[in-house]
């Protein structure tokens, strides 16, 4: 593996393992990020309420059968852009926070509402504005508000949710394959690499290289794909056959599941 580029090194996960590796679990410090980028995610929602309250203020001191002038309009419409767009900004360290610490599949609903939370903040941050708007005739507001709840929800959820299990199983795909968990991307790809000088990273355009484990190529970039011509590559250099591959995949999946029903809810920190 030779680059002439810049490799920078995002980690320090360089332990190797023997492919048995338990559950996926972050570390200490993309634990404490994770909690950093949610209290950021919680005050912006908590100021984007903040914002739909101000303009009910401004909705419930008004007669029904008088129309607001056109400045208060002007700024009841302004007030809830405001909201929309702290929702938005929100929603999007929450769903950085979930990349640095992934729920698990294993509890359904605590996986759906952890990843999909900005939904719910959306409903909460422009339904109530909705209606109002709606009571006191008002609606244009209520028809723009209506707009940036579903605009602001599409925007708060999480398509593409992780989850412990698809970074254990990731992981455990690229130590099968190298032997261990470093993996390289660019700021603009979408694919992680396990060559540093693959020809889809290496080109005139790259100036930089990212390097780190499988879960740094999510928390950074939220890369989920592994480069199919570094896969090819290095099961050809290696010998390994799709079936080995698939053999030391499900092994690792049998010691996940065997790490999960041994675990019991005191052993948790
Ligand atoms: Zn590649």
């Amino acid at each position: 593996m030779a680059t002439n580029k810049k490799v920078t090194r995002v980690s320090g996960d360089s332990s190797a393992t023997d492919g048995s590796r338990p559950a996926f679990v972050p570390t200490a410090e993309a634990k404490g990020q994770a909690g950093k980028f949610r209290i950021y995610g919680i005050i912006l929602w908590i100021l984007a309420v903040v914002a739909e309250v101000i303009a009910m203020l401004i909705l419930f001191k008004k007669d029904p059968e008088i129309a607001l002038s056109t400045g208060n309009r002007v700024l009841l419409i302004a007030i809830l852009l405001v909201d929309l767009v702290l929702l938005i900004v929100g929603s999007s360290f929450w769903k950085k926070a979930n990349r640095f610490d992934p729920a698990s599949k294993q509890n359904a609903p605590k996986f759906f509402f952890q990843n999909q939370l900005g939904v719910v903040v959306a409903v909460t941050a422009f339904l109530p504005v909705v209606i109002l708007a709606f009571i006191k005739k008002e609606y244009l507001v209520g028809a723009i508000a209506a707009l940036f709840m579903v605009g602001g929800g599409a925007a708060s959820a999480d398509y593409n949710a992780p989850s412990q299990e698809e970074y254990a199983a990731q992981t455990s795909e690229v130590e099968a394959l190298t032997g261990g968990n470093f993996v390289y991307w660019t700021k603009s790809g979408s694919k992680f690499h396990l060559y540093n000088d693959c020809r889809y990273i290496n080109t005139s355009k790259t100036t930089e290289i990212f390097e780190g484990s499988v879960a740094d190529a999510r928390k950074e970039k939220n890369i989920t794909e592994l480069c199919s011509a570094c896969k090819s590559k290095v099961m050809k250099e290696k010998g390994i056959t799709d079936e080995q591959l698939q053999q030391a995949e499900s092994a690792a999946q049998n010691a996940l599941e065997k790490s999960k029903e041994t675990e019991t809810p005191s052993s948790k920190e």
